[in-house]
This record gives C-alpha cells, structure tokens and sequence, in this order.
C-alpha cells in the first residue's frame, strides 16, 4: 500500500478509537473540557430516580459536585485568550451553565424543600439551595472576570462569526443584562452590589420557607361546622374531645369560607390565614425592601421597582401604574354592580357595617349564596363531575390533540412521597421530549399552593438531537373521602390546567439557548400562556369532554354548562379588582421609600381600591404575599398578560380549539421561541398585528 493509503487507514482507525474513548462525552458532553452533567443523562423513568436525591447525604454529595462542576466551566471559559474568542468557546460553554449539575442541584433543592416529609431532607435541601446560591452569586452571576470574557467575544470576534437568530439575542441580551447588574461600576460599589445581592438571596429564600413552615390547624366542634357537609368534614380529623382538627390551608380555607353558616367559624379561619407567616415576615420583607433599595440605588435607579421592570415589557413604573388605574377605573362600575347584586339579599349571619361594607370574611359566603339562589349553582355539586382522576386524563387529551403530542400517565415510585404520577410526553413519532412529575394532593409540610417548577430545560445536545426534560407540577387537590374519589372543583380543574399549561410552555419552548428556555422569558409575559389556556374550561364543548359525574357517569348537562357560563362574569369585576389591588402593593412596595411602613401601603391600598370591603387590622396579607420575592414589584404581569391572553384565545377559538394546526401556529410562532426573543414579537407574528387588551376588557363584559 502506498504511503497516503497508509495514512488514510491509520486516521480512519485513531478516529474510531477516539470516538469509543471519548464517545459518551462527545455526543452530550458540553462543549469544553467539562463532565457530563447530570441533566443529560436522563433518558427513562428509572433515571428520574437515580438523579433526584433521596437522603440528606445524597444532596450534599449532589451540592459538592455541583460547585466543581459549575466551577470547571467556568475555568474552562476563562481559559480562552481574548483573540481566540468564539462563540462556541465562551457563549455556549457560558450556556451550558443552564444544564449544568450547579442549576439542576439548585432546581431540585428547591423542589425538595417544598416538598418533602422529611424534615432531615428539606433541611439539607434549604442549606444546599443557600450554598449554590452564594456559589451562583460570587462565581457567576456576580463575576467581572466572567463577564469580561463574554465582553470580549462580544467586541472580539463576534463580528467574524455568522450567528443565528436566537444566538444573537442570547448574547445582546447577557451583554445587556451585565450593565444591570453593575459590572461598569467602581470596585467599592461593585463590592456593596454583591452585599445586596447576597443579603436578598437570603431574605427570598427566609420569606418563602417562612411561609411554607407556618403549619397550623385550626379546631371547630361539629355544631361551629354548620354548613359544612359532610363529606368535608370526614375529611377532618376529630380530637379526644369531638372537636375537628382542620389545617389552615387553601382548601379548607375555601370550603370554609364559602360554606359554614357560622360567622364565628369563619371569621377565625380567615384571620388564621390572613396570618400566616406574621410576624416572622414583617421583618424579612422590611429589609428585603430596604436592601432592594439599596441595590436600585447602587445601580442607578431611581428604586427597585423602576429596576425590576427596566427589562420587562412594561418599562416603567409610571407605565404600569396606569395601566391598573386604567384597568381598574374602567371595572369599577361593574364592581358596584356586582357588589349590589351580592348583597341584596344576605344570609342572617351576615351584617353590613353601618357605611355599607362587607367583613371580609363574609365575602366568599355572600358570593356563594347568591350563586346558589340566583343560579342554583352549587360548586359542590358541579365537582361531582370532575373525579380528579378522570378529569386529569381528559384535560391531558386536550393538550394532546392541540399540540400533537403523545402523554402517557406512569407509574413513579422511590421519589420523595409514593403517591406521585409521571406524565411522559412524547411526539406522534414516538421521540420522548419531557417528563413531568404530578405531586398533586395537601399533605402536611408541603408547599400550600400550586406551581410548576423546571429542573431541566428544554433544548439540544451537541449531536443536535433534544435532551430530556424534566418538570414537576405542585398542585392542593381535595383527597379522597370516605366512599369518594377525590373530587376536583372548577378552580382546581383550572389550576390544573394553568400549571400543566406552564410545563407545556416549557416544554415545547425548546430553544438552542439552554438558559432561555421555554418559562424563561419575561414576568410580565410569562403568564400568558397558561391564562389563555384557562378559556378552554368555558368551552361547552370541552366542558362535556372533561366531565364525567363520579356516580351516574354522566358528562355535565347542558343545563349546568349554561349555568356556568352564564355566571362566568357574575363576580368578574371584583376579581380584576382584587388582582389590581395586589398589582399595586407590589409596586408600591418596592416604588415608595422602604422607611413607609409595609402595613400602611398595604391598608392605604387596599381602602382605595376595594371600597366594599371593611380593611380589619387582623389582615397581615403582605407576610403570605409569596409572590413579593420572586416577582418583586411585578404582579401586574398577571392581569397585563391576561389582557393578551383573551385576544390570542380569540384567534385560536376561531380555527378550533381542540385543532393542531392552530396549535402548530402558536408553537411555531410563541412557544418554541422560550425566552429567545422580545414577546412583543411573538404575540405580533402569532396575531399579524399588535395586541390590545380590548379583547379582554370586552369579554369581563363591560
Ligand atoms: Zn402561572
């Protein structure tokens, strides 16, 4: 054989063995000298269980891996000479942070400490989320040195290199996001920035665990229970004395409210739950608004909340401020009207105050009764016909068939709790594109509300091919009871659907961009999605679809579909209302100087805009305010994506809502982008126009 022959088999052979040696790290492996992190090896149900850990020494093992791990790509990153720069060296590897054993171990820290029976393992899930935070902070988010690197690409060689269009946002966006954080400052200043930012990841994380700690229960004889039925009340469980032992949780907080005859009983359980978390989160939120000042300040703003919706879709503070008083003008004769209507004709255990207000406990019980005799709607009897098991199956049908996707319920045992379903989430052609975990039902410890919480983005390896992703979906539902299955009410049904709605988004968001995949684009956008899904539950034909009575078998008469419908907008008005009311505590919050107290903006706020209700000083709402951590002054994303969320909605009712090319339309042109482009975009190709929020105040019917 001739030389070059020689040398072709000799090249061909090196490249084999090279390929078996390095093989697993060269098809996942990130793009620089680092591991295989653990978000990528999962591949079936089985690894779900060997990534999440179980005991307290599994999730520091878990935090000390993540920190070298996090760690070597860093370095690896550093390591590149400034002219040598490109965008698969520094940008991507920089990416690769998102899938990296640091962002999975903070993830399912995170999840655990919500979550878990254990008290051995949420502790050590608590230290290990505050380690990686501080390691996150210091190492990277905080990091000049790592920032500079980007810089240098950026001002570098980016210009030689052709990128495509989620890359270009990705880099403009985290060049962008370091003048945020200060990176141009002094080194003095730079050096407080850190404090502050240190301080507030502390705060977060105390103001949440505070609110997920206070587990009280509240103790009623059956005679203060009146009104309450019984399958409620089997719920319960009854002390030496008869009395019942009920947890103060949204649920009970519900039927109670709504349902006992008994103002007394009531009132002691609004005040129960009006007082979670106070006093410990007085102080907590006093300095966490204090150091958000600070912080604003540092960085050259006016105050936190002008920083915190600098990058958003809304800009400014003065632009979300009138966005609510314009909303909240606009609803307030509707509001009057609805109040009029409810109070026309009371129950004997409730009384006006001599100025015409309502107790606020009284509110929910007022609603219901006028429900129930203007409308003969009663909520207990409408979730007869949505048997959690049942409806969870069918609303998952109506995600399949409008995304073209394969779900499939699984079996999950060895996690943290036995009673946890898998959904596996395939495409038509059979590729497994995600799991997500439902831990659906109240047990004591757990987190009281419901969510969806990410522990592996949505995106793609180096061989080009989509990564697993992994979710959970946090949910309260009413358990069982004695000769019943577990019952969902409307609300529920639309939590749900709003929950699995965020997994979808998360799902189908796969982008190139790891760290901003799918939920990982703006607050005040973020929402959108899932509260448009929330219009499917007023469909006709889709509430047939979902219903089925758990003893007749039979799906929602039209009768009852009608009667839903027709109270849809019965206390509308008031709900916009309440929804503007917290919209603007959160702003004023972390608008106004932090030296006001947080009981006088939350009172002041609250008598000028709910005008019907009594403002009682046992209402400590602000220390329960979960939301003030993580969407800071940002509430009214809720009501200003909801604004969108009807006109989108619109669009696709028109094609059909249960038909896959409107929902390819919406994949391809919202949902697959994530967090990659500017959602004014998004929502301008989806609808071929700029959205409005007309559509929405429309349909309040105002
Ligand atoms: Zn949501």
């Amino acid at each position: 054989m001739k030389f070059i022959t020689w040398f072709f088999v000799i090249l061909v052979l090196v490249t084999v063995i090279v390929y078996f040696y390095y093989g697993n790290r060269i098809k996942y492996g990130a793009l620089y000298a680092q591991d295989i992190p653990m978000s990528l090896t999962l591949n079936s149900v089985d690894d779900i269980k060997k990534i999440i850990p179980q005991s307290p020494a599994q999730i520091d093992t878990l935090v000390k891996q993540a920190i070298v791990h996090a760690q070597k790509i860093i370095d690896a990153i550093l390591a590149v000479p400034a002219d040598k720069r490109t965008y698969a060296n520094t940008m991507k590897v920089y990416d690769d942070l998102a899938l990296s054993d640091l962002s999975f171990g903070a993830s399912i820290c995170q999840i655990l400490e919500m979550v878990s029976p254990d008290q051995s393992v949420r502790e050590a899930a608590h230290r290990g989320y505050v380690e990686l935070e501080k390691f996150s902070i210091d190492k990277i988010y905080n990091n000049k040195e790592l920032y500079d690197a980007l810089v240098a690409y950026n001002n570098g060689n980016r210009i030689h290199e052709k990128l495509g269009d989620q890359e270009t946002y990705f880099v403009d966006y985290t060049i962008e996001q370091g003048k945020r954080k200060g990176f141009d400052k002094s080194p003095e200043v730079r050096k407080q920035i850190d404090e502050c930012l240190k301080q507030l990841s502390i705060l977060s994380n105390e103001f949440e665990s505070n609110i997920a700690k206070d587990v009280k229960d509240v103790k009623f004889t059956q005679d203060e229970l009146a009104g309450i039925d019984e399958n409620t009340r089997a719920g319960w469980s009854q002390d030496t004395d008869g009395k019942y032992i009920i947890p103060v949780n949204p649920v009970n907080y519900q039927a109670i409210l709504e349902h006992s005859t008994v103002e007394a009983t009531r009132k002691k359980m609004w005040q129960e739950y009006a007082t979670r978390a106070y006093p410990a989160n007085d102080d907590v939120l006093k300095n966490m608004r204090s150091v958000r000042q600070e912080l604003a300040q540092l960085l050259d703003y006016q105050n936190f909340a002008a920083y915190d919706l600098d990058d958003q879709m809304m800009k400014t503070p003065a632009d979300a401020y009138q966005f609510l008083h314009d909303i909240l003008q606009r609803v307030s004769p509707k509001v009057d009207q609805e109040f009029a209507n409810i109070t026309k004709n009371l129950p004997d255990d409730i009384k006006l105050n001599v100025d015409g207000r309502i107790d606020p406990w009284n509110e929910a019980r007022a609603v219901a009764y006028y429900k129930k005799n203007n409308f003969q709607i009663d909520e207990r009897e409408i979730a007869e016909y949505f048997p959690a098991d049942h409806t969870l199956n069918i609303l998952l049908k109506i995600y399949e068939k409008f995304f073209s996707l394969v779900l499939t319920q699984k079996q999950i045992n060895g996690l943290w709790y036995d009673d946890l379903r898998l959904i596996e989430v395939k495409t038509q052609e059979g590729a497994v594109l995600a799991y997500v975990i439902l831990d659906l039902y109240p047990r004591a410890h757990k987190y009281t509300h419901a969510c969806h919480a990410g522990i592996i983005p949505a995106t793609f390896k180096v061989d080009g091919l989509p990564n697993t992703k992994l979710s959970v979906v946090i949910a309260n539902f009413p358990p069982a009871t004695a000769g019943r299955p577990p019952l969902l009410n409307r609300s529920d049904v639309t939590t749900f659907f709003h929950e699995f709605g965020h997994a979808i988004h998360s799902i189908l968001g796969r982008t190139r961009i790891a760290s901003l995949s799918g939920t990982a684009t703006k607050t005040d956008f973020v929402e959108m999605p899932s509260q448009m899904l929330e219009e499917w539950l007023f469909d006709p034909h889709i509430l047939k679809m979902v219903s089925l009575h758990y003893k007749t078998g039979e799906s929602l008469p039209d009768e009852l579909i009608n009667k839903i419908l027709a109270t849809k907008n019965m206390y509308s008005g008031t709900w916009v209302q309440r929804q503007g009311f917290l919209s603007l505590v959160s702003l004023d919050l972390f608008d106004k100087s932090s030296s006001i107290p947080t009981s006088d903006i939350y009172y002041s706020l609250y008598k000028q805009t709910r005008p019907h209700m009594l403002v009682s000083q046992d209402d400590k709402g602000w220390s329960s305010f979960g939301h003030l951590s993580g969407y800071g002054a940002k509430y009214y994303g809720y009501l200003f994506s909801k604004g969108f969320a009807r006109e989108m909605f619109e669009y696709i009712e028109n094609i059909g809502l249960l038909d896959p090319r409107a929902g390819a339309h919406y994949k391809d042109t919202v949902l697959s982008w994530g967090g990659t482009q500017d959602p004014n975009t998004l929502l301008y190709n989806f609808l071929g126009r700029k959205p409005t929020i007309d559509a929405f105040i429309k349909n309040l019917g105002l």
